[in-house]
């Protein structure tokens, strides 16, 4: 056992649930045998524990080092940061600069509040969203992170956020009172979301503008005049769809401007940073209620947000991402056409997912992971791309998906046993209780 192996077993004797995000969990990649933990993370390469090197095919920090990790110029305006100071009781003047920004970047927008998680930017969206539309009942389509305002969807109906990213979000702890207070709708349905403005009073309309797929006939748009029309606050997560496909927000692409948008992952590329942007009569709600946290005030995120956002306008990052993201895309394809192999992907392409087909997709999953592993290649079945990913690293990892998909094949045909190919137990799918 490597010592990131015996770390994490130490881990869950001290932490609940062992890591502090799901998807960082080893049991979501290869339980017993991921890695786990590292020790220097550079471009996109990893050292474990042991020093083994290995190349991120996977997560890239689930998304948030579209720039690589440790970006140089990233780095030396956090390090000079740190020389002068991360913390005073005055504030600091890069919160200013990086709201005028922000402002510049999405023109329908006048003002903004920072805080450290996505979770976090959606709390505080929704709060001054109530406050500004004077209502509580919410509609939403996606994933908006760990609060009480979102999990309590799950008290309506047993699991009715499971199609809306992650499956088994346990709502224990959440007042049960807020039962009925947040209603999903599934994207692309806009009957859907119509009926539920019809029945509920709702004054906030929350949702991801892309996650899987793509708008069908004017959604967007559709959601747009619906929200306008019946005086709804208009919300978009762009937590994670942020700088991917545009400089901005994805909503630029489809031309449909929102009241509020929330931005993180990439803005600070590595470093804690996020947005809640939007128009100045729903913001100004945020002064009728509390919203304040000591954190939000330090130094380091709105630095590395402000130099962040000067490169990749300057690299154009996303444009290269989705480059590779397609590439990404097209290799799976044409591997999995070539080995007989059924998987359906989906996904923006800076964002590549997808899923084999069967019962015993999970086991193809761990047994990916697991021999790419043996590689020195960290993957999964996603991708998450950033402006150090190269052909070469490329060619690295097709070749071994090339042997992995033909051996899958194999098992598929009844020549081989998959169960007696892996090393340890099969990944987990969504979130469940650790033993
Ligand atoms: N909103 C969206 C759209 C997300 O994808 C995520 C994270 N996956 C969040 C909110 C929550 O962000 P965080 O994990 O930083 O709290």
């Amino acid at each position: 056992m490597g010592k990131g192996q015996e770390l994490y077993k130490k881990a869950k004797t001290l932490i609940p649930g062992g890591t502090m995000l799901l998807s960082k969990r080893p049991e979501m990649f290869l339980p017993d045998n991921w890695p786990s933990y590292y020790s220097k993370a550079k471009g996109c390469k990893v050292w474990d524990l042991d020093g083994k090197e290995y190349i991120d095919m996977s997560i890239m920090g689930i998304g948030t080092n579209t720039l690589g990790y440790g970006n140089d110029e990233v780095d030396e305006a956090v390090i000079k940061t740190i020389r002068n100071g991360n913390m005073s009781t005055f504030n600091c003047p890069e919160e200013v600069m990086l709201a005028e920004k922000l402002v510049e970047l999405n023109p329908w927008a006048d003002m903004v509040r920072f805080a450290r998680s996505g979770g976090e930017a959606n709390a505080i969206a929704i709060r001054i969203a109530r406050a500004a539309s004077g209502k509580d009942k919410v509609a939403i389509c996606g994933y908006h992170g760990w609060h009480d305002w979102y999990l309590a969807t799950n008290h309506n109906q047993v699991d009715d956020l499971s199609g809306h990213l992650l499956p088994g979000l346990n709502p224990e702890g959440v007042p049960k009172n807020l039962k009925n207070t947040v209603f999903p709708f599934h994207y692309n349905d806009i009957e859907e979301l119509q009926q539920l403005i019809s029945s509920q009073d709702i004054g906030v309309i929350k949702m991801e503008v892309v996650r899987n797929f793509g708008p069908e006939n004017d959604f967007l748009k559709k959601v747009r005049e619906i929200s306008t029309k019946n005086n709804i606050v208009l919300v978009f997560d762009e937590c994670t769809s942020g700088f991917r496909e545009t400089y901005g927000g994805i909503y630029l692409k489809y031309g449909v401007e929102p009241d509020v948008a929330m931005f993180g992952k990439t803005i600070g590329n590595g470093y804690a940073l996020t947005a809640v942007v939007g128009r100045r009569e729903v913001m100004e709600a945020a002064q009728k209620t509390f919203i304040s946290s000591t954190f939000w005030t330090e130094r380091i995120g709105p630095t590395a947000a402000l130099k962040t956002l000067e490169i990749m306008e300057r690299v154009k990052s996303w444009e290269t991402i989705t480059d590779l993201g397609k590439k990404m895309q097209k290799g799976w394809r044409d591997l999995a056409e070539r080995n007989g192999v059924t998987i359906s992907i989906s996904g923006i392409p800076a964002l590549s997912t997808y899923s084999f087909a069967g019962e015993n997709a999970l086991k193809y999953k761990t047994y990916l992971t697991q021999e790419m592993l043996k590689n020195g290649i960290l993957a999964s079945t996603n991708f998450y791309a950033c402006v150090e990913h190269n052909d070469e690293y490329f060619k690295m990892y097709f070749d071994v998906l090339d042997g992995i998909y033909k051996t899958i094949h194999g098992c598929e045909m009844g020549n081989q046993e998959i169960n007696q190919l892996l090393d340890g137990p099969v990944c987990h799918s969504g979130f469940k209780r650790l033993n």
